[in-house]
């Protein structure tokens, strides 16, 4: 039997685990996705030995994106942004990938949204907004991060190509003449709150919203008010799910039925 699986603290709600059990059983793979609670200090030690016990690939969540960059061969893509979600272990060595960014760009794409020359707004400048922005700009958009520290998001923007960094107090005219909106902070999660005043959103405008759950955020009913193109975060959490698997299994991703077994749990 293979096993994949989840390395975070805590792990305990993640919803992966029925995600890539659900693919498994669709390609008829004798395989189990489970999730690991290491401590802190631990990463490493838990990395090598899930190596060592010939643990196939594992995702990672908080609060270790970051510092599994120092345990693993990181790819290009993973280095820029400067966090893996992903750790292969068919080679060598463990690599790791971050597959945050291309499950954002196929939730987009997914929902046919352009994203060679828009003009993309990403807000939030965390672990988020910055696969989310290295990826828009990868795909060819022009990217303006802006952030509630807006130092962090002239940080961001100095590394992402073409990328320029705002406050959140200029949303309003920024949204103007953009094609694209992310949400890539907390706001929405905790409470019926919006980092984006309704009143900068327009019909023109594609919303994704990192936020799954609720997956209905208050941004969401706001830019589905005035006819906006809205993608949930459930779309970016299947296709980074949808893209781990594919890079682990070399199979296509069974994607509805992982889309089920995820939306059937929010
Ligand atoms: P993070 O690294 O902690 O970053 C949080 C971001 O939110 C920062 O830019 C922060 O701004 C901003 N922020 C927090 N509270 C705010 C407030 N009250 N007003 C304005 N901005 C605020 O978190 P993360 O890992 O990027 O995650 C962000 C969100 O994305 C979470 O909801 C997470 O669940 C979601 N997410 C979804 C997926 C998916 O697959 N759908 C994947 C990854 C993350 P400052 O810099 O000013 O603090």
């Amino acid at each position: 039997m293979d096993v994949y699986g989840l390395i975070g603290n805590p792990v305990g709600h993640s919803l992966s685990p029925p995600m890539h059990e659900a693919a498994y059983d669709e390609l008829a793979l004798d395989a189990r996705y489970v999730t690991f609670e290491p401590a802190p200090d631990e990463l490493e030690a838990a990395i090598r030995g899930a190596d060592a016990l010939g643990v196939r690939g594992l995702n990672v969540t908080i609060p270790f994106k970051r510092d599994a960059l120092e345990v693993v061969a990181a790819d290009e893509l993973a280095t820029r942004i400067g966090a893996v979600n992903t750790i292969d272990f068919s080679g060598e060595e463990p690599t790791g990938h971050n597959t945050d960014a291309a499950g954002a760009l196929r939730a987009l794409r997914d929902h046919d949204v352009a994203l060679e020359d828009a003009s993309a707004v990403v807000v939030g400048a965390g672990g988020a907004g910055r696969a989310i922005s290295f990826g828009l700009a990868d795909a060819g958009a022009a990217v303006t991060i802006a952030n509630r520290t807006e130092s962090t998001a002239h940080e961001l923007a100095d590394e992402v190509p073409g990328a320029v960094g705002r406050g959140l107090e200029d949303l309003e005219a920024l949204l103007a003449d953009a094609d694209v909106l992310v949400n890539a902070t907390s706001v929405g999660m905790e409470e019926d709150a919006t980092p984006v005043p309704a009143g900068a959103l327009h019909g023109e405008l594609a919303v994704l919203d990192a936020v799954y759950r609720p997956l209905e955020t208050r941004l969401l009913r706001d830019a589905e008010a005035v006819g906006a193109t809205t993608v949930d975060g459930a779309w970016m959490l299947l296709y980074q799910g949808v893209e781990a698997l594919e890079l682990w299994t070399d199979r296509e991703a069974p994607v509805g039925a992982m889309n089920e077994a995820l939306r059937s749990r929010l």
